[in-house]
C-alpha cells in the first residue's frame, strides 16, 4: 500500500482505491479515469471507486485489526466485481451457474457481513450490500433453473437479516 498518491506525489486528499492495492486522491484518480480505465501503476482494470478510511493509511503499525480491514476490503472488492460481471452475463443458465459461484464465495467469506464487525461492515457498505444480495437471491429463486435458490436462502437466512 502506497503512503503517498502516485499521481500528485503528495499526501492523500480523500483517498480512493479503484480495486487494486493502490490508493489515490479522489481528484487525481478522477482526472486519470476521464481518459483511462486501468490503474496508472499496475494497469489492473478499473472496478469501482472505493473510499479508503484515512486511519488505515496513517496507521504506523500493521496491527491485526488493520490486516483484517484489508482482508475484508479485498473480499468486498472481489464480490463487487463478481456482482457487476453477473449483470453482464447472457442467458439464464449461465447466470444461475455464476450466481452459485458468487454465493459460494460470499458464504465462505460471510464474516465481512457480520455487523458486529462494525468497521469492516461499515466500510464495505454492509447494509447496501445485503440489500443487493437479498434482491438478487429473491429474483433468481423464482426461476425454475435456479434449483439451489432455496438452499441459499436457507443458508443466508441469518446473514441477510
Ligand atoms: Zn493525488
Ligand atoms: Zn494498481
Amino acid at each position: 500500500m502506497n503512503k503517498y498518491c502516485p499521481i500528485c506525489l503528495d499526501n492523500f486528499k480523500r483517498p480512493y482505491s479503484i480495486g487494486c492495492s493502490h490508493i489515490f486522491c479522489m481528484n487525481c484518480i478522477n482526472k486519470w479515469l476521464d481518459n483511462n480505465n486501468t490503474c496508472p501503476v499496475c494497469r489492473q482494470k478499473f472496478i469501482r471507486k472505493f473510499p479508503i478510511p484515512i486511519a488505515l493509511i496513517t496507521a504506523k503499525y500493521k496491527t491485526r485489526k488493520i490486516t483484517e480491514y484489508w482482508r475484508g476490503f479485498k473480499v468486498f472488492v472481489k464480490i463487487q466485481q463478481m456482482l457487476d460481471e453477473h449483470q453482464d452475463i447472457n442467458g439464464i443458465d449461465n447466470s444461475c451457474i455464476y450466481l452459485n459461484e458468487i454465493l459460494k464465495y460470499i458464504y465462505e467469506n460471510r464474516w465481512i457481513l457480520n455487523s458486529n464487525n462494525k468497521t469492516v461492515y461499515n466500510w464495505c457498505g454492509g447494509d447496501r450490500f445485503k440489500n443487493i444480495l437479498k434482491d438478487r437471491l429473491k429474483n433468481f429463486s423464482k426461476h425454475p433453473n435456479f434449483k439451489e435458490g432455496k438452499i441459499w436462502q436457507y443458508k443466508f437466512r441469518d446473514i441477510l437479516k
